[in-house]
């Protein structure tokens, strides 16, 4: 029987450190803030940003919030980056994916400064994270991180086999196992006898988007299975990418949809908050 992996309960540990680091910066005189940029009304964004809010609400980072109309350009946006971008007591600077069609998302990214791009998808930030010099770790794949740490599984010298390779997941993924001196695969929509390679994982981290995909005769005997996928099964009810009942019992340790890799997500945009304030202010790390 596997470890699950409870992402609510390093969520809260974490939250709690980073409840101290925002009042020691208060004491400093400094006010962590986060601006959150909605643009229209899909109510999955709407979540997110809600959550984000929460989230900041419970550790003292002022939350501020810009709810544009859908029918918003992407000169309007762009906008209002710049302003945010100027304004001093602003942090950190996320836009909710995905926006409208109309805007282009990539120049909408791009135009945040690299100083205060907390969700650290601005190229800058991306390069500086594969060369290890980075200030903000890629959310949802450092979250992967600190839950493996919690729960003391080295990485160093493991075969990390990821299914996925977007920008916001697989991609970022792969530089941090790297840089924890894990070997890593990345497969994809083309890789050949995916089995055959997932089965070879110590550590099997599934980013695909596609419900339960990920079953046991694709897993290894004690393999570390980790769940980033956000899906909905046949009946509508949320599920990952791993299909957790069959997978289970050959897995040494797994995450749980939800509460697994969900809760830690935020919890380090809230890290990445923390480190832009301090690197704008100075401050020792
Ligand atoms: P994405 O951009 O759609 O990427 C999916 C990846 O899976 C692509 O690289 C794709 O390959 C690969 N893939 C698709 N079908 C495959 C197949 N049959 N065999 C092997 N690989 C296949 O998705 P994403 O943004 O990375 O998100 C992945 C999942 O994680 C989604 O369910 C999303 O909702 C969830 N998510 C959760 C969190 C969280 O906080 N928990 C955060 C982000 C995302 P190609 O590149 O060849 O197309």
């Amino acid at each position: 029987m596997a470890k699950i992996i409870d992402g609510k309960k390093i969520r809260d540990y974490n939250l709690e450190i980073m409840k101290n680091e925002v009042s020691a910066l208060k004491e400093k005189g400094v006010d962590t803030c986060l601006a959150v940029i909605i643009v229209g009304d899909d109510p999955a964004s709407r979540v997110y940003v809600n959550n984000k809010k929460a989230a900041c609400e419970k550790i003292g980072i002022i939350s501020r919030e810009y709810a544009l109309p859908a029918e918003t350009t992407t000169g309007q946006l762009l906008e209002l980056i710049s302003q945010l971008n100027a304004d001093s007591s602003v942090n950190g600077i996320l836009c909710q994916m995905p926006v409208p069609k109309q805007i282009d998302s990539q120049l909408v990214l791009d135009s945040i400064l690299p100083e205060k791009d907390v969700d650290c998808f601005h190229p800058v930030n991306v390069g500086k994270l594969s060369i290890g010099s980075g200030v903000f770790m890629p959310c949802t794949p450092m979250g992967i991180m600190k839950m493996l740490e919690y729960e003391g599984v080295d990485v160093a010298g493991k075969h990390c086999v990821i299914i996925g390779r977007s920008n916001i997941v697989g991609k970022p993924m792969a530089m941090l196992m790297l840089a924890a001196n894990a070997t890593v695969t990345v497969c994809h929509s083309k890789t050949k006898d995916l089995a055959a390679i997932t089965k070879q994982a110590d550590i099997l981290i599934a980013a695909v988007g596609k419900p339960k995909f990920v079953t046991a005769d694709m897993v290894g005997d004690g393999a570390v299975v980790i769940d980033v996928g956000m899906d909905r099964d046949e009946n509508g009810k949320l599920c990952g990418d791993v299909d957790y009942g069959d997978v289970e019992p050959k897995a040494s340790y797994i995450t749980p949809v939800p509460g697994g890799v969900g809760p830690m997500t935020i919890t380090m945009l809230m890290r990445n908050t923390i480190a832009a304030a301090k690197e704008q202010n100075n401050i020792e790390k």
